[in-house]
C-alpha cells in the first residue's frame, strides 16, 4: 500500500496542496520526494493516486493522477462506549477504526469515572486519522460528542439490532442470529463499574437485547472491541 495522506478538501483531478500535520508527515517524516507516488483520501469515500510535484518547507504540492470514489460500507457498526481511563481510550479509538465501527460515541452512565474534555475529542479524531491512512480506510470513523445514557438509550436502540453488554445472568450470548436488522448494529459498553439496573432496564425498554461476552469480566476497551470484531466478521 503506497503511503497515504489525509485531505478533506480533495478534489477528483487538478492540484492538490498538502499542509499542516499531513505535510509534516510527508515532508519530515518520510522525507519523500518530487515524482513520488502516494495515496490522498479525504475521508468520506474520494481516492486519489497522487504525483509529488513541488516539496517545500512546510507545505507541498501533488498532481492528481486518477481518482475513484469507494462507497460507504452498507453495514453501519455504532458503538457506545463509556470511557475508559488515560491511553486505554485513545487505543481503543485506533482499534475500533481497524475493526470498521462507522460511529463512536462515548458514554456518560451513573458510574462513568472518564469524562473526557472536546480537547482530548479533538485528539482522538486524529487517532481516527492515522489509524485510517494505516489500515485503508477510507471513510473516517465519526467521534460523537459525549452524550448521556438516556439520549443514547432514546436515539439509538429503537428500530436497530441493538444490544447492551451486560456479564449477568439472563444476558444472551452474541450470535449473528440475534441480528436482525445486519445494515445497522448497535452496541452500548459500560463503566468499570457496570451499568445500574435502572441503566439495563431503560436499554431494554428502547429495544436493546442484553447480551453476554462470556464468563470472564472484560475491561471497557476489550468489550468493545469484541464487539466490535463480531460485527466485523457477521
Ligand atoms: N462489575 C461490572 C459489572 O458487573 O457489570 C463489570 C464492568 S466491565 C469492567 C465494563 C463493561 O464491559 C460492562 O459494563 C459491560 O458493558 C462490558 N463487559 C465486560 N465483560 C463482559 C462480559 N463478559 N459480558 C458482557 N459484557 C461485558
Amino acid at each position: 500500500m503506497p503511503h497515504r495522506f489525509y485531505l478533506p478538501e480533495l478534489s477528483e483531478t487538478g492540484i492538490a496542496t498538502l499542509e499542516g500535520l499531513e505535510a509534516h508527515h510527508l515532508i519530515h517524516v518520510l522525507r519523500a520526494k518530487a515524482g513520488e507516488a502516494v495515496e490522498l483520501f479525504n475521508g468520506s469515500g474520494l481516492v486519489a493516486t497522487a504525483e509529488i510535484m513541488v516539496v517545500r518547507k512546510r507545505d507541498a504540492e501533488l498532481r492528481i493522477l486518477d481518482a475513484r470514489r469507494d462507497p460507504a460500507p452498507s453495514r453501519q457498526v455504532i458503538l457506545g462506549t463509556a470511557v475508559p481511563k488515560g491511553d486505554r481510550f485513545d487505543w481503543l479509538i485506533e482499534k475500533a477504526t481497524e475493526l470498521g465501527v462507522a460511529r463512536l460515541i462515548p458514554l456518560v452512565t451513573s458510574r462513568s469515572i472518564v469524562d473526557p474534555r472536546d480537547s482530548k475529542l479533538d485528539k482522538l479524531r486524529q487517532t481516527v486519522i492515522a489509524a485510517c491512512k494505516q489500515s485503508g480506510r477510507n471513510h473516517l470513523m465519526e467521534v460523537s460528542p459525549v452524550t448521556a445514557w438516556s439520549d443514547f438509550c432514546q436515539r439509538e436502540f429503537p428500530n436497530h439490532s441493538s444490544f447492551i453488554a451486560h456479564p449477568h445472568p439472563g444476558a444472551s450470548t452474541i450470535s449473528v442470529s440475534l441480528v436482525v436488522d445486519h445494515s445497522r448494529i448497535v452496541f452500548a459498553v459500560g463503566p468499570e463499574g457496570g451499568f445500574t439496573d435502572d441503566e439495563v432496564a431503560l436499554a431494554v425498554k428502547c429495544g436493546a437485547t442484553p447480551i453476554s461476552l462470556g464468563p470472564h469480566i472484560l475491561r471497557i476497551e476489550t468489550a468493545g472491541l469484541a464487539l466490535a470484531a463480531c460485527a466485523a466478521a457477521m
